[in-house]
C-alpha cells in the first residue's frame, strides 16, 4: 500500500521520462531539497537527466531496469502519458506511483477518454467511433475531424474531413486504425484548467490560460484570459471533477474548447503538467512543477494566486535561435530546454513575457 506519510526534503522522485516536463519537474523538485532520477530509454536525449541527480537507461518493457530505478526512489511520477501502461503496473510493484495507472488508461485513449468525460457530466463535441466501414458509411459527425484513438499528440494523426467520401479516404490513410470522429467546433477560443490534486484529496485549480494553437501545436497562453466568470468558473468546475473522478495525486490538465454560444466543451486531457501551464514558473505564486511535486511527495498544495499578468510563447524549430533578444527585454523570462538540434516542430524552449509592456 502506498504510504499516505508526506516524503521529507531529502527524498527521491523517480520520473518516468526525459523531455522538457520531466526537466522543469526535477528543477522545482532540487528548489525544494529533493532529489530525482530520471528514467528513459535514450540516455543521449535524456534533457531532464541535465538537471537530475541520476538517470536509468532502460527500456519501457525491462522489468529488470524499472526495479533498479525503482529501488533507488521513493515515489514515482510520469512526464508523458504515453508511457505504457504495463510500465506503471510493473512500477507500482516497488514503489507509489503517482498520479496512478487510471489517468494514463484512460488518457492513451481517445474514445475511452470522452467516454469517461461523459460519464462525469463534462461536455464533449459529438463523436463517434470509426473502426469500420460501416462506421464511416454510417457517420453524421461531419464536418468533422478524424483522430486516431492512440498516439496522437500535437496534431499528428489527424485529418479534416468535411463528407463521407472524405472520411473513408482520410482513414485508409490512417491505416484503418481504430479512430474517434469528432465534430467540428465553431469554438471563440480555447482555454486549459490545470487542477493538481493532493493526497489528502484536495484540489487547486491554477487560473484558466487562453490558449492559441497554430497546426495542431500550442503557440501561447495568455492568463488571465479575460473570459466571462461563468465560463471560467465552468472550466474549472470541469477540471475539478475530472481530477475527482480519476482520484488522482498529482496534476492534471483539461484542454477545452468555448464554443461561439459560450458553451464549454473537453477536448483532451494530460495527466502531468502541461504546456499551457508554464506561465506559473513566472507569474503565479506555486508553479506547476512545484505542484506536482508538492502532490506526488505528500506535501500540502501551493497558493495558486496570479502575481503577474502573463503570456508564454512557444519557441518552437528555429525561433530559439532568437534566444538573446529575449534577455534584453525586461518583461521577457526565458527558458530554454538545453535539446541539441532545432527540427521543425520541435519545443525548444519557451518565453514568459510578464506585464506591464505586452498587449496581447
Ligand atoms: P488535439 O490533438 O485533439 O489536441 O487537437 C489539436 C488542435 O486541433 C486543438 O487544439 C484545436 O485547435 C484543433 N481541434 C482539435 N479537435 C477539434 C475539433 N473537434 N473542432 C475544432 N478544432 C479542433
Amino acid at each position: 500500500m502506498p504510504s499516505s506519510k508526506p516524503l521529507p526534503p531529502g527524498s527521491t522522485i523517480g520520473i518516468l521520462g526525459s523531455g522538457q516536463l520531466g526537466r522543469m519537474t526535477a528543477l522545482a523538485a532540487a528548489r525544494l531539497g529533493y532529489r530525482c532520477i530520471v528514467y528513459a530509454p535514450d540516455a543521449e536525449g535524456s534533457i531532464a537527466a541535465q538537471v537530475s541527480a541520476g538517470h536509468v537507461q532502460g527500456a519501457y518493457d525491462d522489468a529488470a531496469a524499472l526495479a533498479r530505478f525503482a529501488a533507488q526512489v521513493d515515489v514515482i511520477t510520469y512526464e508523458f502519458e504515453n508511457v505504457p501502461e504495463a510500465a506503471v503496473t510493473e512500477c507500482l510493484r516497488h514503489r507509489p506511483v503517482r498520479p496512478g495507472v487510471k489517468p494514463i488508461h484512460l488518457a492513451q485513449h481517445r474514445l475511452r477518454e470522452k467516454e469517461f468525460f461523459r460519464s462525469l457530466g463534462i461536455g464533449t463535441a459529438d463523436y463517434q467511433p470509426i473502426a469500420s466501414d460501416a462506421d464511416v458509411a454510417a457517420a453524421t459527425a461531419l464536418p468533422g475531424i478524424l483522430k486516431t484513438c492512440t498516439e496522437g499528440y500535437d496534431g499528428k494523426g489527424q485529418a479534416r474531413v468535411a463528407t463521407r467520401a472524405e472520411l473513408a479516404a482520410a482513414w485508409q490513410k490512417l491505416g484503418r486504425r481504430d479512430c474517434v470522429l469528432e465534430a467540428l467546433v465553431d469554438f471563440q477560443g480555447e482555454i486549459s484548467a490545470i487542477v493538481a490534486r493532493g493526497l489528502d484529496s484536495t484540489t487547486r485549480c491554477f487560473p484558466i490560460g487562453l490558449n492559441h494553437h497554430r497546426d495542431g501545436i500550442l503557440r501561447t497562453t495568455t492568463v488571465p484570459s479575460n473570459l466571462p466568470a461563468g465560463i471560467l468558473a465552468t472550466a474549472e468546475r470541469f477540471g475539478v471533477e475530472l481530477a475527482n473522478g480519476l482520484e488522482l495525486v498529482g496534476l492534471v490538465a483539461l484542454e477545452m474548447f468555448v464554443t461561439k454560444d459560450s458553451r464549454v466543451l473537453a477536448n483532451e486531457m494530460a495527466p502531468r503538467p502541461h504546456n499551457s501551464g508554464h506561465w506559473t514558473i513566472d507569474a503565479c505564486a506555486t508553479s506547476q512543477f512545484e505542484q506536482l511535486v508538492r502532490a506526488v511527495c505528500g506535501l500540502p498544495l501551493g497558493s495558486v494566486d496570479v502575481l503577474q499578468a502573463s503570456r508564454m510563447e512557444n519557441l518552437i524549430g528555429d525561433e530559439a535561435a532568437d534566444w538573446q533578444r529575449y534577455l534584453i527585454d525586461p518583461t521577457a523570462h526565458l527558458h530554454l530546454y538545453g535539446k541539441g538540434t532545432a527540427r521543425p516542430g520541435r519545443k525548444m524552449g519557451h518565453v514568459t513575457f510578464v506585464t506591464p509592456t505586452w498587449s496581447a
